[in-house]
């Protein structure tokens, strides 16, 4: 599907360039490398954020459709207050359309055609309830299921709650943001797990994300140089399990912190994907070996 497919009629306010094309009023989105530009009422490819007067605006900010107190080895991040619980929440919106996605009715799902039950919540009641939960073993916030950095503004105002309460703050993303506004929020978060999604950019081509490996790896090496930060690869069979572009992988990784912990990631079928075999364990296990070569802690998931 082209990007102009993927701009809808329909389309928040502190993240708007106010780059204003005099003939046909576009806006442009400055948060990812998609640089979505808005006419009047149209939501971008992310299908959270729309263009109103003008501005580009976070259209779920608020709008909450999942929260859970999880695990933290959920997330997963093995290597950040193991044995600890930590309040989940989602909204919806994704800026890449990956074929395998788990999450797919909340990411796919768009402002213009909402089709996900939602709840609204302020950043202020998130955070009494996040507090309310430390008595259950919570530590904080973490921003996942969706893509939460679609939603950046709404991450901002929760994280800075969050920090105020002496509570922790763990993202778990794509990494597909440009480096300015991930570089706002990086001082209000703990930790975070990052996709990888694979070492080269064709794979990012199929999943709809253009200068996605270099960006993702400039978001892991601004990530690893303030906060714990963990890696994750859903290994796909013939599509990414290949050993020398792991190698690649697990080398540039201990390049930037040789204590990164890679989770390689069992796939199984689902959304657009569902005719695909799931990843042999022989496979994952293979992969786990090339990794460890350059890597300290290199776990496998989702078995
Ligand atoms: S965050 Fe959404 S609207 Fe903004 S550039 Fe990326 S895809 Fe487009």
């Amino acid at each position: 599907m082209g990007k102009d497919e993927l701009l809808s009629e329909h389309t928040d306010e502190r993240f708007s360039d106010s780059e204003d094309d005099s003939t046909d009023k576009r806006v442009l989105c400055p948060i990812c490398p998609h640089a979505c530009r808005l006419k009047p009422g149209q939501t971008g490819i992310c299908g959270a954020r729309h263009a109103v007067d003008g501005r580009v605006v976070p259209a779920n900010y608020g709008k909450v459709t999942a929260v859970a107190l999880d695990p933290i080895e959920k997330k997963p991040l093995v290597h950040f207050l193991p044995g600890s619980m930590v309040l989940s929440v989602g909204s919806y919106g994704c800026n890449l359309n990956c074929p395998f996605c788990q999450n797919n009715t909340i990411a796919r799902a768009r402002f213009d055609h909402l089709d996900v039950p939602v709840e609204s919540i302020s950043p202020q009641d998130l955070v009494e309830m996040a507090c309310e939960q430390q008595a259950h073993g919570n530590i904080g916030l973490a921003y996942t299921y969706n893509e939460p950095l679609v939603g950046l503004e709404f991450v901002l105002d929760c994280s800075r709650l969050i920090r105020e309460a002496d509570m922790k703050n763990i993202l778990v993303s794509n990494g597909y943001i440009n480096a300015e506004h991930f570089t706002e929020l990086l001082p209000w978060l703990d930790a975070a797990n990052i996709d990888l999604k694979a070492f080269n950019q064709d794979f990012y081509d199929w999943v709809g994300a253009p200068k996605g490996l270099e960006t993702v790896k400039q978001s892991i090496a601004a990530a690893a140089a303030s906060i714990h930060v963990e890696v994750t690869t859903l290994i796909i069979p013939g599509r990414n399990d290949f050993p020398d572009q792991l190698d690649d992988m697990a080398r540039w990784l201990a390049s930037v912190d040789p204590d990164i912990t890679l989770h390689l990631t069992r796939f199984f079928p689902t959304h657009r994907m569902r005719d695909a075999n799931p990843t042999p364990l022989q496979t994952l296990h293979e992969l786990a070996a090339v990794a460890r070569q350059h890597l300290r802690y290199v776990e496998v998931g989702n078995i």
